[in-house]
């Protein structure tokens, strides 16, 4: 369904702001990096919802988190940052990544590309930062390896392409377009995904392409607390590392009012060969769907798949009539920690709506209003937990 919002680059009046809002939201060297407490609208956000909602219905969350919201990222949930531990160094470069996707998938928007084009881009450049759980910097699984997962859906006619358990394409994110737009397949895995995304010339690479130092500690840690040693100590950034798990997505909304979403992911340190998460998986880890929503989880996958989470928040939408944060805020923070999983989803409506609800005690995400703003959150304190 058509959004009735005019794109800000069909307003010429609105061009001034919007530049100025990039040059204060992309930081150069050695200045702060943008964040929600530096740029415009953080401020503005409504207070976590207690008590009634829209409907009236105790416990859930009447109101989205931002409004006018045209393209978000996630960068996994998890711990988030710890502010107490976190150089600012390291704070900026967080903010930073996500931010740079944000840029990236503000250049699609901006020359009237569509959604889908956008979350791809988006989720390219997270899959390239090293800091991120997917592409590069991906988890290892039990053996040592690599096998990473992504998916991308587009909202106008619920078209969907995945991969699972890739080891050789270097942006996974690719793989999955293209199987939604040369087979008449939805998901490939395994050895078949990576052919078909080589003899299509996608970028191949060794798997020591996607090693990190922080990666390889997080497995060594994770096989001694297997073991139940008492000698698994690590840096508080490191545990962050390891907390915050890092899995990426996209959601967008273009000037046609199409939604669009996109996740990719390394899954779980430790993770047994073979298994896929929630991220490939169209309905649990992605989905877009117009006049609903597009939404991208992280989290624990199991749990995401059992509860069709990001499915369900759509039909919660379109069946049960609840608003997007109402019926985020019913499957993310009720319904999946019922099932024993924490995480996160972003999701937004193609009113620009929208919401980052979590269980889990952060999420790292920022998203890009119509007018240019970029907001990145990473601390827990500012996106608190269930709200
Ligand atoms: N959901 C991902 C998976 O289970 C992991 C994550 O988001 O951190 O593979």
């Amino acid at each position: 369904m058509p959004s009735s919002r005019t794109p800000a680059w069909f307003l010429p009046s609105l061009l001034a702001v919007t530049v100025t809002a990039a040059l204060v939201a992309v930081p150069q060297a050695g200045e702060p990096a943008p964040s929600s407490s530096t740029v415009p609208l953080a401020a503005e956000q409504p207070k976590p919802a207690q008590g009634k909602t829209a409907q009236g219905k105790p416990g859930t969350k009447p109101r989205p988190d931002a409004r006018d919201v045209v393209l978000a990222v996630h960068g996994g949930a998890g711990a988030a940052l710890d502010r107490e531990t976190t150089t600012p160094a390291r704070e900026k470069a967080y903010r930073d990544g996500l931010a740079r996707a944000l840029r990236a998938g503000q250049q699609v928007l901006d020359r009237r590309g569509s959604s889908l084009d956008a979350v791809e881009a988006a989720v390219k450049v997270l899959e390239d930062d090293p800091l991120f759980n997917a592409g590069k910097g991906a988890v290892f699984n039990a053996d040592a390896a690599h096998e990473l997962d992504a998916s991308i859906m587009r909202g106008s006619d619920l078209a969907a392409g995945a991969v699972a358990g890739v080891r050789s394409l270097r942006n996974p994110i690719e793989g999955a377009r293209l199987v939604m737009e040369k087979s008449r397949h939805v998901l490939l895995a395994g050895e078949g995904a990576d052919d078909f995304g080589q003899r299509h010339g996608l970028t191949t690479v060794t798997q020591d392409y996607f090693w990190t130092q922080a990666r390889w500690d997080a497995l060594m840690r994770a096989k001694e607390t297997a073991r139940g040693s008492k000698t698994a100590a690590a840096s508080p950034e490191a545990l962050a590392d390891e907390q915050s798990k890092g899995t990426v997505g996209a959601v967008a909304v273009d000037g046609r009012g199409d939604l669009a979403a996109a996740t990719s992911t390394g899954g779980l340190t430790n993770k047994l060969p073979g298994r896929i998460g929630d991220s490939p998986v169209v309905g649990a880890g992605t989905y877009a769907k117009n006049g609903t929503l597009a939404a991208s989880a992280t989290g624990a996958g199991e749990v995401f798949i059992r509860g069709a989470a990001t499915s369900t928040i759509s039909n919660l939408m379109e069946f049960g009539r609840l608003p997007l944060a109402s019926a985020a805020y019913e499957v993310v923070v009720k319904r999946l920690p019922a099932l024993g999983g924490d995480g996160g989803v972003i999701a937004l409506g193609p009113d620009g709506d929208f919401d980052a609800p979590h269980s889990s005690p952060g999420m790292l995400h920022g998203y890009l209003t119509e007018d240019g703003t970029v907001v990145t959150k990473v601390f827990p304190d500012e996106s608190p937990a269930n709200s």
